[in-house]
Protein backbone atom coordinates (compact mmCIF):
# COMPACT_ATOMS: atom_id res chain seq x y z
CA UNK A 1 0.00 0.00 0.00
CA UNK A 2 1.16 3.49 -0.79
CA UNK A 3 -0.20 6.01 1.98
CA UNK A 4 -0.41 9.87 0.69
CA UNK A 5 -1.54 12.22 3.10
CA UNK A 6 -2.79 15.87 2.63
CA UNK A 7 -0.22 18.49 3.61
CA UNK A 8 -2.97 19.48 5.93
CA UNK A 9 -3.95 23.40 6.06
CA UNK A 10 -6.19 25.85 7.16
CA UNK A 11 -9.14 24.37 5.60
CA UNK A 12 -8.76 21.16 7.46
CA UNK A 13 -11.55 19.72 9.13
CA UNK A 14 -10.19 16.59 10.69
CA UNK A 15 -7.13 15.16 13.33
CA UNK A 16 -5.29 14.10 10.40
CA UNK A 17 -2.20 13.15 11.58
CA UNK A 18 -4.36 10.11 13.98
CA UNK A 19 -6.35 9.31 11.22
CA UNK A 20 -3.54 8.79 9.01
CA UNK A 21 -1.64 6.75 11.65
CA UNK A 22 -4.79 4.66 11.97
CA UNK A 23 -5.13 3.70 8.16
CA UNK A 24 -1.48 2.89 8.04
CA UNK A 25 -2.23 0.75 11.14
CA UNK A 26 -5.38 -0.95 10.01
CA UNK A 27 -4.92 -1.38 5.90
CA UNK A 28 -0.81 -1.90 5.92
CA UNK A 29 -1.18 -5.63 7.05
CA UNK A 30 -4.23 -6.12 4.73
CA UNK A 31 -3.06 -5.37 1.68
CA UNK A 32 -0.64 -6.86 -0.64
CA UNK A 33 -1.16 -4.99 -3.83
CA UNK A 34 0.95 -1.23 -4.17
CA UNK A 35 -2.78 0.51 -3.97
CA UNK A 36 -2.26 4.17 -3.52
CA UNK A 37 -4.63 5.43 -1.01
CA UNK A 38 -5.09 9.10 -0.10
CA UNK A 39 -6.36 10.26 3.24
CA UNK A 40 -7.28 14.66 2.51
CA UNK A 41 -8.11 16.48 5.42
CA UNK A 42 -11.19 18.45 3.70
CA UNK A 43 -13.09 17.77 0.40
CA UNK A 44 -12.21 21.69 -0.46
CA UNK A 45 -9.16 21.17 -2.57
CA UNK A 46 -8.40 18.06 -1.74
CA UNK A 47 -9.82 16.04 -4.79
CA UNK A 48 -6.67 18.24 -6.81
CA UNK A 49 -4.34 17.23 -4.04
CA UNK A 50 -5.48 13.60 -4.18
CA UNK A 51 -4.87 12.68 -7.84
CA UNK A 52 -3.35 9.70 -8.70
CA UNK A 53 -4.70 7.59 -5.55
CA UNK A 54 -7.02 4.17 -6.20
CA UNK A 55 -8.72 5.18 -3.30
CA UNK A 56 -9.13 8.62 -1.75
CA UNK A 57 -10.79 9.80 1.50
CA UNK A 58 -11.65 13.05 2.03
CA UNK A 59 -12.49 13.97 5.79
CA UNK A 60 -14.12 17.08 7.65
CA UNK A 61 -17.44 17.80 9.51
CA UNK A 62 -17.48 14.44 11.15
CA UNK A 63 -17.70 12.81 7.56
CA UNK A 64 -15.51 11.30 5.41
CA UNK A 65 -16.80 10.58 1.50
CA UNK A 66 -14.65 7.70 -0.01
CA UNK A 67 -13.97 7.89 -3.43
CA UNK A 68 -12.53 4.73 -5.71
CA UNK A 69 -10.76 5.24 -9.09
CA UNK A 70 -12.57 8.65 -8.82
CA UNK A 71 -15.75 7.31 -8.47
CA UNK A 72 -17.91 8.23 -5.41
CA UNK A 73 -18.86 4.64 -3.10
CA UNK A 74 -19.82 6.11 0.24
CA UNK A 75 -20.67 8.93 2.64
CA UNK A 76 -19.79 7.60 6.47
CA UNK A 77 -19.59 8.98 9.74
CA UNK A 78 -16.55 9.51 11.19
CA UNK A 79 -16.61 6.42 12.87
CA UNK A 80 -17.21 4.34 9.89
CA UNK A 81 -14.34 5.74 7.81
CA UNK A 82 -11.49 3.21 8.56
CA UNK A 83 -13.82 0.24 8.01
CA UNK A 84 -15.25 1.04 5.21
CA UNK A 85 -11.67 2.00 3.61
CA UNK A 86 -10.49 -1.09 4.41
CA UNK A 87 -13.78 -2.80 2.59
CA UNK A 88 -13.40 -0.86 -0.01
CA UNK A 89 -9.82 -1.16 -0.79
CA UNK A 90 -10.12 -4.80 -0.23
CA UNK A 91 -12.64 -4.97 -2.78
CA UNK A 92 -10.48 -3.05 -5.20
CA UNK A 93 -7.74 -5.15 -5.16
CA UNK A 94 -9.31 -8.56 -4.84
CA UNK A 95 -10.57 -6.54 -8.83
CA UNK A 96 -7.10 -5.86 -9.58
CA UNK A 97 -6.52 -9.25 -8.94
CA UNK A 98 -8.95 -10.49 -10.57
CA UNK A 99 -7.93 -8.64 -13.71
CA UNK A 100 -10.93 -6.32 -13.26
CA UNK A 101 -9.33 -3.21 -12.64
CA UNK A 102 -5.58 -1.87 -12.74
CA UNK A 103 -3.80 0.20 -10.08
CA UNK A 104 -3.34 3.46 -11.14
CA UNK A 105 -5.64 2.90 -14.05
CA UNK A 106 -7.71 5.82 -13.46
CA UNK A 107 -7.09 9.31 -11.73
CA UNK A 108 -9.42 10.65 -9.20
CA UNK A 109 -11.39 13.33 -10.79
CA UNK A 110 -13.36 14.15 -8.40
CA UNK A 111 -15.88 17.43 -8.61
CA UNK A 112 -15.78 18.92 -5.54
CA UNK A 113 -19.74 18.50 -3.68
CA UNK A 114 -21.63 21.65 -3.20
CA UNK A 115 -19.29 23.77 -0.59
CA UNK A 116 -22.01 24.23 1.91
CA UNK A 117 -23.29 20.95 1.76
CA UNK A 118 -22.74 17.32 2.52
CA UNK A 119 -18.60 18.29 3.18
CA UNK A 120 -18.72 21.31 2.47
CA UNK A 121 -16.67 23.98 4.32
CA UNK A 122 -17.56 25.09 8.00
CA UNK A 123 -16.80 28.59 7.15
CA UNK A 124 -19.45 28.75 4.28
CA UNK A 125 -21.99 26.72 6.22
CA UNK A 126 -21.75 29.14 9.29
CA UNK A 127 -21.83 32.51 6.11
CA UNK A 128 -25.08 30.29 4.80
CA UNK A 129 -26.78 30.51 8.71
CA UNK A 130 -26.91 26.75 8.15
CA UNK A 131 -25.28 26.21 11.09
CA UNK A 132 -23.82 28.39 14.05
CA UNK A 133 -21.04 26.48 14.94
CA UNK A 134 -18.98 23.66 13.19
CA UNK A 135 -17.25 21.16 14.89
CA UNK A 136 -13.67 20.91 14.01
CA UNK A 137 -11.73 17.58 14.60
CA UNK A 138 -12.51 14.77 16.89
CA UNK A 139 -14.62 14.46 20.14
CA UNK A 140 -14.91 11.87 22.91
S1 LIG B 1 -6.81 18.54 1.43
FE1 LIG B 1 -7.76 20.30 2.40
S2 LIG B 1 -6.82 20.37 4.44
FE2 LIG B 1 -5.49 19.11 3.16
S3 LIG B 1 -3.97 20.57 2.34
FE3 LIG B 1 -5.61 20.37 0.84
S4 LIG B 1 -6.97 22.10 1.28
FE4 LIG B 1 -5.68 21.78 3.09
Amino acid sequence: MELIACPTCGRIQVDLFTLVKEVEKVLMPELELPVKVAVMGCIVNGPGEAEGADVAVFAGDRRGIIYVQGQKVANVTEEEILPRLLQECKAFEAKVKAGEARLGEKLVEIKPPDPIGELGSGAAKIAAGQVAQVSVGQTG
